[in-house]
C-alpha cells in the first residue's frame, strides 16, 4: 500500500482554493479581529451608544449587548467568527462581560502585532501571554471582596452595575429587584452547601404593553396563554395539573389510511365513532382526577367542550420548553398518551388564573408545589424595548447568580483592569526571558478598558489614564472612572461592582481567542463550492453529504 503513496503529493489544492501564509496571513487575522472589536467598542459602559441592526429580511435589532450585535452581524472571515465564540463563551459561563472580553482579545491582538514587528515569534508572544492570564487571575483573586449575600443592598448593586447604560436603566431598580428575588427563590444547596443557580430555572415571559417598571415577578409560572373555552373556568383553586403531549384530538385520517365511506349510515357510525373517542379523552382527564390540563398540542373543539362540561380548564400548543419548566415547578409528569394518565402524573398549584396582562390574557400558575418556581413577565412600551429590557434581565439574573454562587467581586469603571495592569507590570520586571516583553503588552492591554470607558464618555482618554493609574500606584485598588463627571473615585463605594467571575472569564477567554489567533501563519481556505447532489449510482454519500 506503501507504494501507492510514492509520489502524491501530501496536500494538493483544489483549483480555486485560497493559500496564505507568514505574515500575510497573520495580519489578515489579527485585522479582522480588530475589526470585531472595533464593531463593539462604542458600546461599552454607561454612557455606551446602541447599535441597529437589519438582517437581510429587514428585522431590527437594538441593542448594547456585546454577544447579541457579534451573533446579529453577518461575519465571514473565520479569525473575526473567533471573536464572536469569544463573546458567546463569555455569554455562557457570565452572563455579562462580553464587550469587555471582544475588545481585550482585539487590543491583545494589536500590541501582538507590534512584537511582532519587533521580531519576536509568536509562540513566545502566546508564552508571555500566558503568563500574565495566569497572573491575572491570581490578582483578580487577591483583591476580590467577599460580598455577604444576605445583603440585599449590596447585591442590588452588583445588579444595578449590569444594567448601567442598557435601555432598562429607566427601571433598574424594578430589574434589579426581580432579579435578585427571582434568583434568590431558585437557588438550590448543592453539595458541600455551596449555592448553585440555574437561571434556566426562571421563566421569562414578554408582553409589549406598558412601562418596564411595571414588569412583575410571579411566584410560580406564567404562561403567554389563555384558556381555550369560554365556558372553562377562568380560576381554579388546589388544581390538580395535568401535562399533555398529545394532541388531544381524533387523527385526521391520513393519506395511507383512506376510509372509504358510501352510506350516510357508514357516515353517522363513523362520526360517532368519533365523537366517542374524544369524549373518552375527556373522560380519563377527568377520570385522573385533573382540573387543569396544559397541552403541548392541539385540542379538538368537542374535546374542549367536553372538558369545559366537566368544569376542566385547559391551555393548548403550549411550548415544549415551558412544559418542561411546568413538570419542576407543578411536580407533575408529561404524559404522551390520555389512556394511561394516572393521579400520580398530575402536577399541583394552589392557584391556576387567567388574567389581563397588557389587554392580552395570561395564565398563571401560582403556589406551586416547588416553591422554587417563579416566572418573570418583561413589559415594556414597544417590542424593541421588551427584547432590550430581556436582554439586560438575562445578563443581570446572570450576574447576580454568580455573586450568589460565588460570594465574590470586584470594582468596575476600569478599576480592576487598571490594577491588573500595574500587578502585572510589576510581575514582567520580574521575568527575563522575551516573553518579559509579551508580558508587559499584556499589562498595557488591559488598559483598553479604562480608556474606552473615557473615550465614549466624551472624556479625554490619556488624561483619565494618567490620573487611574496614580491612584492605583497610591495603593487605591478600587479607583475608578466616575463617566458621568469623569472623576476618579472609588467605585466599590459608589456601588459600581461586578463578579469576579464575569472579569475572569472576560481575560481568559480573551486571551485564550488571541493566542489562537496569533498562533495561526497559514490559512487554506477551499473553494466554495455550492453544494449539488451526486449523481445516482456516482458512488455519493446517501442522503446528500456535501462533497469533501
Ligand atoms: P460588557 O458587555 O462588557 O458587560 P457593558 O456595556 O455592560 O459591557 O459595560 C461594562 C463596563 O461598564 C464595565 O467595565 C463596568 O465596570 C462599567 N460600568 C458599569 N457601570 C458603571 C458606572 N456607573 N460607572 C463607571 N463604569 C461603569
Ligand atoms: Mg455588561
Amino acid at each position: 500500500m506503501a507504494g501507492q503513496l510514492g509520489g502524491i503529493p501530501i496536500l494538493v489544492l483544489k483549483e480555486g482554493s485560497e493559500r496564505m501564509r507568514g505574515r500575510d496571513a497573520q495580519s489578515r487575522n489579527i485585522n479582522a479581529a480588530k475589526a470585531v472589536a472595533a464593531a463593539v467598542r462604542t458600546t461599552l459602559g454607561p454612557k455606551g451608544m446602541d447599535k441597529m441592526l437589519v438582517d437581510s429580511l429587514g428585522d431590527v435589532v437594538i441593542t448594547n449587548d456585546g454577544v447579541t450585535i457579534l451573533k446579529e452581524m453577518d461575519i465571514e472571515s473565520p479569525a473575526a467568527k473567533m471573536m464572536v465564540e469569544v463573546a458567546k463563551t463569555v455569554d455562557e459561563e457570565a452572563g455579562d462581560g462580553t464587550t469587555t472580553a471582544v475588545i481585550l482579545g482585539g487590543e491583545l491582538l494589536k500590541k501582538a502585532e507590534d512584537l511582532l514587528e519587533q521580531g519576536l515569534h509568536p509562540t513566545v508572544i502566546a508564552l508571555g501571554y500566558r503568563l500574565a492570564a495566569e497572573h491575572a487571575r491570581k490578582v483578580l483573586k487577591g483583591i476580590a471582596n467577599g460580598i455577604d449575600i444576605d445583603n440585599e443592598e449590596e447585591l442590588k448593586k452588583i445588579a444595578q452595575t449590569a444594567i448601567t447604560g442598557k435601555s432598562a436603566e429607566a427601571a433598574r431598580d424594578v430589574i434589579a429587584e426581580i432579579a435578585i428575588k427571582a434568583v434568590k427563590a431558585i437557588a438550590e444547596k448543592g453539595a458541600e452547601g455551596k449555592n448553585v443557580v440555574d437561571v434556566d430555572n426562571i421563566n421569562v415571559e414578554k408582553k409589549v404593553g406598558g412601562r418596564i417598571s411595571e414588569s412583575e415577578l410571579v411566584q410560580g409560572m406564567a404562561l403567554d396563554k389563555e384558556i381555550v373555552h369560554p365556558g372553562m373556568p377562568r380560576k381554579v383553586e388546589d388544581a390538580k395539573i395535568a401535562l399533555i403531549n398529545a394532541a388531544l384530538e381524533v387523527k385526521k385520517t391520513e393519506t395511507s389510511a383512506e376510509v372509504k365511506i358510501r352510506t350516510t349510515d357508514q357516515l353517522k357510525s363513523f362520526l360517532a365513532e368519533e365523537e366517542r373517542m374524544m369524549r373518552r379523552m375527556a373522560e380519563r382527564i377527568k377520570e385522573s382526577g385533573a382540573k387543569v390540563v396544559i397541552c403541548q398540542k392541539g385540542i379538538d373543539d368537542l374535546v374542549q367542550h367536553y372538558l369545559a362540561k366537566e368544569g376542566i380548564a385547559a391551555v393548548r400548543r403550549a411550548k415544549k420548553s415551558d412544559m418542561e419548566k411546568l413538570e419542576k415547578a407543578t411536580g407533575g409528569k408529561i404524559v404522551s398518551n390520555v389512556e394511561e394518565i394516572t393521579e400520580s402524573d398530575l402536577g399541583y398549584a394552589g392557584l391556576v388564573e387567567e388574567r389581563k396582562i397588557a389587554g392580552d390574557k395570561m395564565l398563571f400558575i401560582e403556589r406551586c408545589k416547588n416553591p422554587h418556581a417563579v416566572s418573570v413577565v418583561i413589559r415594556g412600551g414597544t417590542e424593541h424595548g421588551v427584547d432590550e429590557a430581556e436582554r439586560s434581565l438575562h445578563d443581570t439574573l446572570r450576574v447576580v447568580g454568580s455573586i450568589i454562587e460565588d460570594g465574590k467581586a470586584v470594582a468596575g469603571g476600569g478599576a480592576v483592569e487598571t490594577e491588573l495592569a500595574l500587578r502585572i507590570r510589576e510581575y514582567s520586571a520580574s521575568l527575563k526571558g522575551r516573553e518579559q516583553l509579551a508580558v508587559e503588552k499584556f499589562a498595557e492591554a488591559m488598559e483598553i478598558i479604562p480608556r474606552t470607558l473615557a473615550e465614549n464618555s466624551g472624556l479625554d482618554p490619556i488624561d483619565k489614564l494618567v490620573e487611574l493609574k496614580a491612584a492605583h500606584e497610591k495603593g487605591n485598588k478600587n479607583a475608578g472612572l466616575d463617566v458621568y463627571t469623569g472623576k476618579i473615585i472609588d467605585m466599590w463605594q459608589q456601588g459600581v461592582i461586578e463578579p469576579l467571575r464575569t472579569k475572569r472569564q472576560a481575560v481568559d477567554s480573551a486571551v485564550d481567542a488571541a493566542i489562537m489567533i496569533l498562533k495561526i501563519d497559514d490559512v487554506i481556505a477551499s473553494k466554495r463550492e455550492e453544494f449539488r447532489a451526486p449523481p445516482s449510482g456516482a458512488g455519493g454519500m446517501p442522503g446528500g453529504m456535501p462533497p469533501y
